[in-house]
């Protein structure tokens, strides 16, 4: 059985509310790309995605999908011009020897990571949904099978520019059954610690875990850590400059809180880089970044330092959060998947059945593949929209 087919659909679709929400100052993001300080990535006001679908000789389909938050024609063209002409013809029941031919086209010229590394991860998504459709099994089985079917979240975000309202919506979770909670932070270690006291009066049972956004230095990042370590907190995640090996492990050595790092890395090299140095305690791929493939790989990696799996989400939709779903499934040791409430619901716009989400925990899609059911007719319109 060949793959005959490789079609690539660029998204971009509004929504009540942006990623992330309102900016510091209240107002809402203007239309099209901004920094939203005082981070520092470019975000989108609407939620742009690369959807692949593959098509074998039979006429089955796969769906794959890259995190592509901004300018997702980039991966589009990866995928259109560099590896759909060697895809063609491949084996749609291998998905990893098709997987490694791909990585290989552009890996002597430097480009394993970045947006080459997003085009294949969608690609591989779809090569692994494929393959399960074709053999009638699911992703999870594929991989080795489910060590859980009901795959333990935690809400990322409780996106309202001030304290009052962060609070409000952290009583609002934990009354409808949210054990755990991500907050956005970044804003001065005063600050961040002010807006942890203010969750805590609000919603005592509420485990936290603060994402700084790579804001900090390493004095101010220790401070931090310190500070949520006393207040029982759970993980800080991206404290430093991304590519900043040697100060994370040093942060790690000397705070008592796990640091938690990995959605800007793509593969198992970077990885095994990373814990190696001991620079993470706790892993976090996006698999819509590495795909499927190189996520079970980083998986091992991980489980040989013994160091837990927490694959990360943001704007991904559903393909991507089925995805990641089944890696989370198929990882041994898993404190948690990402749970971003606003991405995916508008993740399920392009799903003909919605995904059975509680606040604490969703539960695996069954059926073979992926185990969602992609409307191809609402993403062909979505796609003309955008
Ligand atoms: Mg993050």
């Amino acid at each position: 059985m060949r793959i005959t087919a490789v079609e690539t659909f660029v998204l971009k679709l509004p929504a009540e509310e942006a990623y992330l929400g309102r900016l510091t100052d209240g107002s809402a993001p203007s239309a099209g790309y901004q920094v939203r300080e005082p981070w520092r990535s470019l975000y989108s006001d609407r939620y742009e995605t690369l959807l692949v679908r593959l098509t074998a000789e039979d006429g089955t389909t796969g769906w794959g999908e890259a995190l592509a938050p901004v300018a997702p024609e980039v991966p589009a063209a990866i995928v259109d011009l560099l590896l759909a002409p060697v895809l063609r013809g491949a084996d749609a029941r291998a998905p990893r020897p098709a997987w490694s031919r791909l990585r290989d086209l552009m890996r002597e010229r430097g480009h394993l990571v970045g947006h080459q590394a997003d085009a294949l991860a969608a690609v591989d998504i779809a090569l692994w949904d494929l393959a399960g459709k074709l053999t009638g099994r699911t992703v999870a089985e594929l991989l080795g099978g489910a060590f859980r079917t009901r795959v333990p979240t935690y809400v990322s975000g409780l996106p309202k520019p001030d304290d009052e309202g962060r609070a409000e919506l952290a009583r609002e979770w934990a009354a409808r059954g949210a054990t755990s909670v991500k907050l956005h932070l970044g804003h001065g270690v005063a600050a961040d610690l002010a807006t942890v006291d203010a969750i805590l009066a609000a919603a005592p049972e509420l485990r936290i875990a603060v994402d700084a956004h790579w804001a900090y230095s390493i004095d101010e990042a220790l401070r931090l850590a310190h500070g949520l370590a006393e207040r029982g907190c759970w993980f800080l995640e991206a404290p430093l400059a991304p590519e900043d090996v040697t100060a994370h492990a040093e942060l790690v050595a000397r705070a008592s809180i796990p640091v938690a790092v990995g959605e800007a890395l793509r593969n198992r090299f970077e990885f095994a880089q990373w814990v190696t140095a001991r620079a993470l305690r706790i892993a976090q791929p996006d698999v819509a970044r590495t795909g499927i493939t190189e996520a079970m790989a980083i998986a091992e990696v991980c489980a040989a330092h013994h160091v837990p799996v927490a694959p990360h989400h943001s704007v991904g939709l559903g393909v991507a959060v089925a995805a990641g779903l089944h890696v989370s499934a198929a990882v041994e040791d898993l404190p948690a998947f990402e749970y971003q409430p606003t991405s995916v619901r508008v993740g399920e716009r392009i799903l003909a059945r919605q995904l059975a989400v509680e606040p604490s925990a969703i539960s695996l899609p069954t059926g073979p593949g992926l185990g969602v059911e992609v409307d191809a007719e609402a993403v062909a319109a979505l796609a003309k929209e955008s």
